[in-house]
């Protein structure tokens, strides 16, 4: 045998072996043992995934032997996660992937790190070595995503009473579990939410749900003004969860809510808003238990990304891009972002506000806010005392952006007196007038700033014509 020949003959035996075992082998996901109390939600969240219907679908297709009647998990079980592992290439992600795809690539890549980074992926079975990968990652692109929800039900909303009495001591005794908030939804509802920018039709607001989706106008004191409402978290990341009576507290869904009728009254205020994170599925809810699926989305339509840094990029760039766009024509152009914040300790804290260091305007508007969140519990809740701060942090979402921006925390998710603040829907209410009365504030402060500029300028340019 000539030397090419053997060469070539080892060539083909390993190629061979090489595409047997490919072949060959089954596929491999991720596996779990149940504990008590898991969920195929929890389960999803737990290992960063969306606990939308595409990556619960699959969990129970592949698991389908252990599961009970209700789709439960069995405690000591091992379940199948639908996160596929493939061996890693020396040659890299993109190999192991088969995908020019770059994007694809770094969320594969990205997902990998922070599983590691976070301790669910064995530090041994690090990059090097096996490559982690979501399903949907996997998925060929004529497969569709499911993204339905199963059985919605209808929930008829009660006429909403705007109370300006965020009293957290009172009701406390009050709450029962029923009152929990269904998903209401209808495939017409859901096309027709979630435009390019959400620009309503004849006062009609969609995002609000069925019975608030007419906004009639009180004012124009925000007219010309053009406000970008950020939910923090959404999607894949349902954020901090707390937990109250049994019940799971998602940060997003709360965070979601106040946002809603925060952006409800700035518009009945005659400002502009942009939902920066829409859900399409809920409209303003008023159970004390929200319960989330992971179905929100960008204002654009776009998937909320599995990787926080894309994550925040994708809205960072939103925002950039339509504070551009509007410079022209808007009066102001001012960003609040809302989140509930979470600390190891239970902890008791108020509403507080961070701005980005060196963005005068934005460390007014929080100032302001927090001048008037005081007021109002001052004015409700005598002798109570409020200590919410106004401090800078070098937040991306802060950093990343140039217009005035305020991030606000609405206090402990993990406490129960703060709980109060959100689960209970006049509590939201009020928070979201508070707010929008803040900005108001804000607005006329800006007037007046302007005006005396003006008076200011031409005493200058007097001056110097005399001279
Ligand atoms: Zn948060």
């Amino acid at each position: 045998m000539s030397k090419y020949l053997r060469a070539f003959s080892v060539f083909v035996i390993a190629v061979f072996i090489l595409n047997n075992s490919l072949l060959s082998a089954p596929s491999r996901y991720v596996q779990v043992k149940a504990k008590a109390g898991d969920a195929i939600s929890k389960l999803l969240v737990k290992y960063k995934l969306p606990a939308d219907d595409f990556y619960s679908e699959k969990f129970v297709e592949l698991n389908e032997n252990n599961l009970d009647k209700n789709n439960g998990l069995i405690k000591g079980k091992i379940y199948n996660l639908p996160i596929k592992i493939l061996k890693m290439s020396p040659k890299g992600v993109a190999t192991t992937l088969k995908t020019k795809n770059k994007e694809k690539v770094i969320t594969v890549e990205d997902y990998n790190k922070l599983l590691e980074k976070i301790g669910l992926k064995p530090k041994g079975k690090g990059l090097k070595t096996e490559l982690w990968i979501p399903l949907k990652q996997v998925q060929v692109q004529s497969e569709p995503v499911v993204t339905e929800i199963i059985a919605p039900k209808k929930k008829s909303y009660k006429k909403e009473i705007l109370t300006d009495n965020s009293d957290e001591k009172s009701n406390e005794g009050l709450i029962d579990n029923e009152n929990i908030s269904e998903h209401k939804s209808s495939k017409k509802q859901k096309k027709s939410k979630i435009g390019k920018e959400n620009l309503p039709k004849n006062g009609i607001y969609p995002i609000f749900g069925k019975e608030l989706e007419k906004v009639i106008p009180i004012s124009s004191a925000l007219k010309g003004n053009i406000y970008y409402l950020i939910s923090g978290h959404g999607g894949p990341d349902p954020g901090a969860i707390g937990n109250r009576s049994g019940h799971d507290l998602w940060e997003h869904e709360y965070a979601y809510d106040v946002i809603l009728r925060l952006g409800r009254k700035i518009i009945e205020n005659g400002g502009q808003v942009y939902f920066i994170v829409q859900d399409a599925e809920d409209g303003i809810r008023d159970g004390q238990y929200l319960i989330g699926n992971g179905s929100e989305k960008l204002l654009n339509g776009d998937s909320i990304s599995e990787v926080q840094k894309i994550r925040l990029r994708q809205r960072t760039n939103l925002i950039n891009n339509l504070v551009q766009k509007n410079k022209a024509r808007a009066k102001s152009q001012q960003a609040v972002e809302i989140h509930l914040d979470s600390r190891i300790t239970n902890e008791r804290i108020d509403i507080f506000f961070y701005f980005k260091q060196g963005n005068d305007r934005g460390e007014s508007l929080a100032n302001t806010l927090q001048k008037v969140v005081k007021i109002k519990y001052d004015k409700n809740q005598p002798g109570r005392g409020y200590h919410g701060t106004v401090t800078t942090r070098n937040l991306f979402m802060l950093r990343e952006t140039s217009l005035p921006f305020v991030f606000i925390e609405l206090g402990n998710i993990k406490n129960p007196n703060d709980q109060y603040r959100f689960v209970d829907k006049n509590n939201r209410q009020a928070i979201g007038n508070w707010l929008c009365d803040g900005l108001i504030e804000a607005a006329k402060t800006q007037k007046s700033k302007l005006k005396k500029d003006l008076v200011k300028l031409k005493k200058i340019t007097k001056k110097s014509n005399n001279q």
